[in-house]
């Protein structure tokens, strides 16, 4: 297919531009007439090469202005010129990442309208979580867009008495057509649609396991109408789990960098822009105008593996937005509405991961340490993580737990190592593996740090059933085996997998023993958790690269000095050993023989 726009040319140069919109109209009216002709000579509708050809010519951007109104006003794009990269090139697949009330409904409007009007024949299907968001997007977006536009453009060369213009149909006479449709769930309402294009609205609340089978409606995409497919998500992120974090953890992650008027430094726009009156340069401390943001601003790229667009929309970049409105915000809106709603970045709202509240819940006084592995136990899989302590405060911790017949994971038998002769690495690695034995435990895990020669003689004794953890920083995917070097092991990445933790304490999937309630190590237990407490890092900047256009955006766990959180290590490493090997090492459970 012809490519309807110059992309390249575009891409290799943001300031070729037009500012011709009248001349730019006519030909386009003169376009479609001679379209018509051509259609009525040829007898039936078809893409013809000599149309398509003309349509080239139209950029998109200029396209808009020239044709749309927004409330009876002229659409005009004046300091929006992050828009023009979003609607001009032929990107197959973007994401937009964006804060509220920056103008996102118009831009998926418009962006939708124009593949729409400018690619005969083109399918899309637009589609949001509930029913109501797409009835008011049909009605109040895109049905008013072409009800009212300039000249009446639109009415009067794209539609016709036989087309449909109803809220969840739209067709025009271009042949292209609009299937609009709510995905709830796990997307059944969409099943069977065939099209070119999929604009899926409000990304952030649909389950990322329906997106796969809203994908499928693009399954001929190739064969269908103009022979391409495409893909746009547009939305407001919240957590750093959620579906919209993902789709942009897969994107190309662009970053409106501007480039300071005085110093010329880059930046992208952040906390540090902000005064009660203006955004200044956070380097020199002069101010950057509307005019800097817009015009000496670009869209880079900060994951060059990315494969899809991402754009990161703020309301710092919006112009509508005055600065101080900004400031206000920041002054009086939580950290996590100010990153998801301002920045439209993701954000975690878990300054205490653990509260109190959620570990008195996970107490249950029904329940205490058991001796061995009895009860509801005596046919399931039990599994014990181990911290190993660095000295001072920080003590090594064993936590075993048991299987319970619902799934859920109960805390059987618990030991922080705190005073004395138990302080002796030889007499915790015995009094472990005594514990390995009475307890039956099917799978073992211990962190890598400060316990390397003990890991060494459980690996030797334990074989399969044990293995340590080494934490890394940076890992893309949550966790791999390490089979080779001095002793094997798991490499797992140290936020992802405490997170997963944290989700499953969140869900009630870990029980305690809240009989045990005044015994000091489950209270000791209990206060590690309490410790703990979420930051954000800066990501290391690369060699060579520039700060201020890195993203400060990293979740990491941490504790206070004073307060040691080996307690939740151990529930971290115990979970995590449940999670890895479900049904056990496969070896022969522990039959005993170790004297304690
Ligand atoms: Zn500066």
């Amino acid at each position: 297919m012809a490519k309807r726009h110059k992309q390249r040319e575009f891409l290799q140069n943001y300031d070729m531009w037009y500012d011709d919109y009248q001349r730019q109209l006519e030909e386009f009216e003169k376009i479609n007439k001679e379209a018509q002709e051509l259609e009525k000579e040829a007898g039936l509708k078809k893409i013809d090469e000599a149309y398509q050809k003309q349509l080239d010519l139209i950029e998109p951007f200029m396209f808009a202005e020239s044709v749309y109104l927004l409330d009876g006003r002229p659409l005009r794009f004046t300091n929006r010129d992050y828009l023009k990269m979003i609607y001009n090139t032929d990107i197959k697949e973007g994401l937009l990442m964006c804060g509220r009330q920056v103008e996102k409904s118009t831009t998926f409007s418009v962006k939708i309208s124009n593949e729409t009007l400018l690619t005969p024949f083109m399918r899309s299907l637009y589609m949001a979580p509930l029913n109501e968001q797409v009835k008011v997007f049909s009605e109040d977006r895109l049905g008013r867009l072409f009800e009212y536009s300039q000249n009446d453009v639109i009415k009067r060369t794209f539609i016709t008495t036989r087309d449909k213009q109803n809220v969840f149909n739209k067709s025009f006479s271009n042949g292209s057509l609009i299937y609009l449709r709510h995905c709830f769930g796990t997307g059944d309402n969409i099943r069977g649609l065939s099209v070119n294009g999929l604009f899926g609205d409000e990304v952030q609340d649909i389950d990322i396991d329906a997106l796969p089978v809203v994908q499928e409606t693009q399954a001929h995409a190739l064969e269908l109408g103009p022979c391409f497919k495409m893909t746009w998500y547009s939305g407001t992120p919240k957590t750093f789990s959620n579906t919209i974090q993902q789709i942009w953890n897969g994107s190309n992650q662009c970053e409106w960098v501007v480039r300071c008027d005085h110093c010329n430094t880059d930046q992208i726009l952040g906390v540090g822009n902000i005064t009660p009156d203006k955004y200044v340069c956070r380097k020199c401390g002069r101010e950057l105008t509307r005019n800097n943001i817009a015009k000496r601003g670009r869209w880079v790229k900060l994951n060059s593996k990315g494969d899809m667009w991402g754009f990161r929309i703020t309301q710092m970049m919006n112009p509508s937005m005055p600065a101080e409105d900004i400031y206000k915000k920041m002054m009086t809106y939580d950290s996590q509405k100010f990153n998801n709603e301002v920045l439209g970045r993701s954000y975690e709202n878990a300054d205490k991961p653990f509260p109190p509240l959620l570990l008195e819940q996970m107490l249950d006084n029904d329940y205490t340490f058991l001796p061995s592995k009895i009860g509801d136990f005596l046919y399931s899989h039990t599994f014990a993580g181990v911290d190993w302590g660095t000295g001072g405060k920080s003590y090594t911790v064993l936590i075993i737990i048991g299987v319970r017949p619902d799934g859920r994971k109960q805390m059987i038998y618990a030991k922080v190592y705190k005073i004395g002769e138990e302080l002796d690495r030889e007499w915790q690695f015995n009094h472990i593996l005594g514990m390995i034995q009475q307890y039956q435990v099917s799978y073992f895990i211990a962190d890598y740090g400060h316990g390397f020669d003990m890991n060494q003689k459980f690996k030797k004794i334990l074989g399969p059933r044990f293995d340590c953890v080494y934490w890394s920083s940076n890992l893309g995917t949550e966790i791999k085996y390490e089979a080779q070097g001095a002793i094997p092991m798991w490499v797992a990445n140290r936020t992802k997998t405490i997170f997963k933790y944290i989700t499953e304490c969140k869900e009630m999937q870990h029980i305690w023993p809240g009989g045990e309630k005044d015994k000091e190590d489950i209270q000791m237990i209990k206060e590690h958790h309490l410790a703990e407490q979420a930051e954000y890092k800066s990501t290391k900047p690369k060699a060579g690269s520039n700060p201020m256009i890195t993203r400060s955006e990293e979740l990491y766990y941490t504790h206070p000095m004073s307060s040691p959180d080996d307690g939740m290590h151990a529930g971290v490493y115990a979970s995590l050993a449940a999670r890895l090997k479900p049904n056990g090492s496969g070896g022969i459970i522990f039959g005993g023989g170790y004297i304690r």
